[in-house]
Protein backbone atom coordinates (compact mmCIF):
# COMPACT_ATOMS: atom_id res chain seq x y z
CA UNK A 1 0.00 0.00 0.00
CA UNK A 2 1.57 3.26 -1.05
CA UNK A 3 0.57 6.78 0.02
CA UNK A 4 -0.68 9.66 -2.58
CA UNK A 5 0.21 12.79 -1.27
CA UNK A 6 -2.02 15.26 -3.34
CA UNK A 7 -1.92 19.27 -3.72
CA UNK A 8 -5.49 20.66 -2.91
CA UNK A 9 -5.76 24.13 -4.85
CA UNK A 10 -5.71 23.89 -8.36
CA UNK A 11 -5.60 20.50 -7.85
CA UNK A 12 -8.36 18.61 -6.38
CA UNK A 13 -10.60 22.19 -5.75
CA UNK A 14 -10.20 25.82 -6.82
CA UNK A 15 -7.75 27.96 -4.94
CA UNK A 16 -9.73 29.48 -2.26
CA UNK A 17 -8.08 33.10 -2.08
CA UNK A 18 -8.85 33.95 -5.21
CA UNK A 19 -12.28 32.57 -4.94
CA UNK A 20 -13.08 34.51 -1.78
CA UNK A 21 -11.31 37.57 -3.81
CA UNK A 22 -13.85 37.04 -6.70
CA UNK A 23 -16.77 36.46 -4.37
CA UNK A 24 -16.03 39.61 -2.23
CA UNK A 25 -14.31 41.56 -5.42
CA UNK A 26 -11.34 42.19 -3.15
CA UNK A 27 -8.71 41.86 -6.45
CA UNK A 28 -5.57 41.65 -3.69
CA UNK A 29 -6.53 38.35 -3.09
CA UNK A 30 -6.32 37.58 -6.63
CA UNK A 31 -2.39 37.79 -5.82
CA UNK A 32 -0.51 34.66 -5.42
CA UNK A 33 3.04 33.76 -4.21
CA UNK A 34 3.87 34.30 -8.16
CA UNK A 35 3.19 37.54 -7.68
CA UNK A 36 4.48 38.81 -4.22
CA UNK A 37 6.87 36.13 -3.98
CA UNK A 38 7.55 36.54 -0.36
CA UNK A 39 4.20 34.65 1.37
CA UNK A 40 4.70 37.08 4.65
CA UNK A 41 4.09 39.78 2.42
CA UNK A 42 1.36 38.04 1.15
CA UNK A 43 -0.42 36.97 3.86
CA UNK A 44 -0.17 40.77 5.24
CA UNK A 45 -1.86 42.21 2.15
CA UNK A 46 -4.19 39.41 1.76
CA UNK A 47 -5.48 39.91 6.02
CA UNK A 48 -5.10 44.03 5.66
CA UNK A 49 -7.80 44.13 2.25
CA UNK A 50 -10.13 41.69 4.30
CA UNK A 51 -9.93 43.95 7.37
CA UNK A 52 -10.44 46.90 4.87
CA UNK A 53 -13.57 45.36 3.32
CA UNK A 54 -14.54 44.51 6.99
CA UNK A 55 -14.66 41.10 6.11
CA UNK A 56 -14.92 38.92 9.39
CA UNK A 57 -14.27 35.25 9.61
CA UNK A 58 -18.05 34.15 9.95
CA UNK A 59 -18.70 35.97 7.06
CA UNK A 60 -15.89 34.32 5.25
CA UNK A 61 -16.86 30.81 6.26
CA UNK A 62 -20.51 31.54 5.12
CA UNK A 63 -18.51 31.59 1.45
CA UNK A 64 -16.37 29.04 2.29
CA UNK A 65 -18.89 26.24 3.13
CA UNK A 66 -20.24 26.82 -0.87
CA UNK A 67 -17.29 26.04 -2.46
CA UNK A 68 -16.82 22.98 -4.28
CA UNK A 69 -14.42 20.29 -5.36
CA UNK A 70 -13.50 20.43 -8.70
CA UNK A 71 -15.36 18.09 -11.16
CA UNK A 72 -14.59 14.65 -10.29
CA UNK A 73 -12.59 15.10 -7.93
CA UNK A 74 -14.11 13.34 -4.82
CA UNK A 75 -14.68 10.11 -7.43
CA UNK A 76 -10.63 10.18 -8.38
CA UNK A 77 -9.74 9.55 -4.51
CA UNK A 78 -12.42 7.70 -3.56
CA UNK A 79 -11.46 5.74 -6.66
CA UNK A 80 -7.83 4.68 -5.50
CA UNK A 81 -8.63 4.25 -2.11
CA UNK A 82 -7.90 -0.24 -2.66
CA UNK A 83 -4.55 1.11 -3.71
CA UNK A 84 -3.22 4.27 -1.56
CA UNK A 85 -3.64 5.80 1.33
CA UNK A 86 -4.80 9.46 0.39
CA UNK A 87 -3.30 11.90 2.22
CA UNK A 88 -3.74 15.84 1.26
CA UNK A 89 -0.71 18.19 1.80
CA UNK A 90 -1.65 21.48 1.48
CA UNK A 91 0.16 25.33 2.02
CA UNK A 92 -3.66 26.17 2.33
CA UNK A 93 -5.48 26.72 6.07
CA UNK A 94 -7.49 24.82 8.27
CA UNK A 95 -9.80 27.27 9.04
CA UNK A 96 -10.74 27.69 5.20
CA UNK A 97 -10.31 24.47 3.79
CA UNK A 98 -11.90 22.39 6.03
CA UNK A 99 -15.54 22.52 4.48
CA UNK A 100 -14.35 21.54 1.06
CA UNK A 101 -12.11 18.82 2.52
CA UNK A 102 -15.55 17.30 3.94
CA UNK A 103 -16.91 17.60 0.59
CA UNK A 104 -13.94 15.23 -1.18
CA UNK A 105 -14.56 12.73 1.52
CA UNK A 106 -12.73 13.98 5.21
CA UNK A 107 -9.23 12.62 3.73
CA UNK A 108 -6.75 13.58 6.16
CA UNK A 109 -5.43 16.98 5.46
CA UNK A 110 -1.80 18.42 6.51
CA UNK A 111 -1.52 22.43 6.66
CA UNK A 112 -1.51 25.85 8.24
CA UNK A 113 -3.53 27.41 10.45
CA UNK A 114 -5.11 30.89 10.73
CA UNK A 115 -5.14 32.98 14.03
CA UNK A 116 -8.89 34.95 14.47
CA UNK A 117 -8.51 37.67 16.85
CA UNK A 118 -12.56 39.70 17.40
CA UNK A 119 -13.65 37.95 14.10
CA UNK A 120 -11.02 39.19 11.90
CA UNK A 121 -8.26 36.78 10.60
CA UNK A 122 -5.23 37.96 12.15
CA UNK A 123 -2.14 35.85 11.69
CA UNK A 124 -0.96 32.98 10.65
CA UNK A 125 1.27 30.18 11.52
CA UNK A 126 3.35 27.80 9.12
CA UNK A 127 2.91 24.02 10.07
CA UNK A 128 6.96 24.04 9.37
CA UNK A 129 9.22 25.59 6.72
CA UNK A 130 9.42 23.23 3.01
CA UNK A 131 6.08 21.26 4.28
CA UNK A 132 5.10 19.44 1.31
CA UNK A 133 8.75 17.87 1.12
CA UNK A 134 8.97 17.22 4.67
CA UNK A 135 5.57 15.48 4.69
CA UNK A 136 7.32 12.86 2.26
CA UNK A 137 10.10 12.59 4.35
CA UNK A 138 8.17 11.68 7.32
CA UNK A 139 6.33 9.37 5.58
CA UNK A 140 9.65 7.67 4.27
CA UNK A 141 11.33 7.69 7.57
CA UNK A 142 8.51 5.08 8.63
CA UNK A 143 8.95 2.91 5.19
CA UNK A 144 6.08 4.33 3.07
CA UNK A 145 6.66 4.74 -0.47
CA UNK A 146 4.98 8.00 -1.62
CA UNK A 147 3.64 9.40 -5.03
CA UNK A 148 3.23 13.09 -5.22
CA UNK A 149 0.27 14.89 -7.18
CA UNK A 150 0.14 19.18 -7.72
CA UNK A 151 -0.24 21.67 -10.02
CA UNK A 152 2.28 24.11 -9.11
CA UNK A 153 6.02 25.06 -8.12
CA UNK A 154 5.06 24.00 -4.61
CA UNK A 155 4.39 20.39 -5.42
CA UNK A 156 8.09 20.31 -7.06
CA UNK A 157 9.62 19.78 -3.77
CA UNK A 158 7.37 16.45 -2.96
CA UNK A 159 7.60 15.23 -6.13
CA UNK A 160 11.34 15.73 -6.70
CA UNK A 161 11.46 13.63 -2.94
CA UNK A 162 9.68 10.67 -3.72
CA UNK A 163 8.14 10.29 -7.25
CA UNK A 164 4.88 12.19 -9.06
CA UNK A 165 3.26 13.90 -11.52
CA UNK A 166 1.23 16.91 -12.45
CA UNK A 167 -2.48 17.60 -12.73
CA UNK A 168 -3.48 20.70 -14.32
CA UNK A 169 -0.68 22.32 -14.36
CA UNK A 170 0.09 25.55 -16.05
CA UNK A 171 2.01 24.86 -19.26
CA UNK A 172 4.68 27.46 -17.71
CA UNK A 173 4.90 25.45 -14.84
CA UNK A 174 5.04 22.18 -17.23
CA UNK A 175 7.81 24.14 -18.91
CA UNK A 176 9.88 24.21 -16.24
CA UNK A 177 10.21 20.61 -15.78
CA UNK A 178 9.69 18.49 -18.99
CA UNK A 179 11.04 15.68 -16.67
CA UNK A 180 7.63 15.40 -14.78
CA UNK A 181 4.96 13.56 -16.66
CA UNK A 182 1.64 15.50 -16.59
CA UNK A 183 -1.86 14.91 -16.70
CA UNK A 184 -4.74 17.12 -17.65
CA UNK A 185 -7.53 14.92 -16.56
CA UNK A 186 -8.19 13.09 -13.59
CA UNK A 187 -9.06 9.23 -15.52
CA UNK A 188 -5.22 9.17 -17.30
CA UNK A 189 -3.92 10.02 -14.17
CA UNK A 190 -5.49 6.93 -12.39
CA UNK A 191 -4.92 4.64 -15.25
CA UNK A 192 -0.91 6.25 -14.35
CA UNK A 193 -1.51 5.72 -10.94
CA UNK A 194 -2.88 1.84 -10.77
CA UNK A 195 -0.45 1.19 -13.12
CA UNK A 196 2.39 2.20 -10.82
MG1 LIG B 1 -1.91 23.85 -6.04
Amino acid sequence: MKILCSDLEGTLAPEIWQEIGKEFKVPELDLTTRDIPDFDRLMSARMSALQKKKINYEILLEFLNSIEPFDGAKNFLDSLNNHYQIIIVSDTFYELCMPVIKKLGNYPIFCHHLKIDNGFISDYEKRQEEPKKNVVKGFQSMNFECFCIGDSYNDIQMIDQSSGAFIFAPQEIKDSRTDIINFDNYNDLRSHLLNE
